[in-house]
């Protein structure tokens, strides 16, 4: 499409891009297209995946002045190419809604309510059942019996009271550093939301 050096001084003028191009005689398409590349100008580019469905889509995100402007789907991205489903191509809806949970919420046992907390009191609540978790669970020996049937005691040091549960979001690297973590609870329960 091509837009005359007075067109683009009509739409700067104008203010409302849309409007101006369909007054130069512009389909809503190409004017769809033209006014995206307006809406990206200075905008940062990054990349992201979908985080509805396991499949991990990915996407490119442009943010402007701290705002997402703009989502759609990475042309380069190994999985999908671009391409989006419908949940997917709505994702920028679930960003900018005033629904959206921004901070930890917390329920307190016995209350009939959540209450927003902060990030510091939730990571402290988080390491303290974690801690109170592990310590109240912890198994250092198990039993069994030798080849020769007599009873051998060996050390094991694990819970098997937590599990940690990945999402098909995450990368190669931070799956491994989860894994780490679990190792370090002392769980072996590691499971990927991909292979329920
Ligand atoms: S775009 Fe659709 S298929 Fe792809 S990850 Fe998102 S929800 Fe799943």
């Amino acid at each position: 499409m091509n837009v005359s050096r007075r067109g683009w001084l009509k739409l700067a003028a104008g203010g409302t891009a849309g409007l101006a191009l369909a007054e130069l005689g512009l389909g809503p398409s190409e004017a769809r297209a033209a006014t995206k590349g307006l809406k990206l100008e200075g905008a940062k580019e990054f990349t992201t995946a979908c985080n509805f469905c396991s499949c991990g889509c990915g996407m490119v995100a442009h943010v402007k002045d701290g705002q997402l402007v703009n989502l759609e789907g990475d042309p380069d991205h190994v999985i999908n190419f671009g391409a989006l489903c419908s949940k997917g191509a709505a994702m920028k809806a679930t960003h900018d809604s005033p629904q959206r949970v921004r901070a930890p919420r917390y329920r307190a046992p016995g209350s009939d309510r959540w209450v927003e907390i902060s990030w510091d009191e939730a990571y402290e609540k988080l390491a303290a059942k974690l801690k109170a978790v592990r310590e109240a669970t912890w198994t250092a020996t198990e039993k069994d019996q030798d080849k020769d049937g007599k009873e051998v005691e060996y050390p094991v040091n694990r819970t098997d009271a937590i599990g940690l549960l990945g999402g098909a979001q995450h990368t190669n690297e931070e799956c491994y550093v989860f894994n780490k973590m679990g190792r370090l609870f002392g769980t072996s329960f590691v499971e990927h939301q991909a292979r329920l």
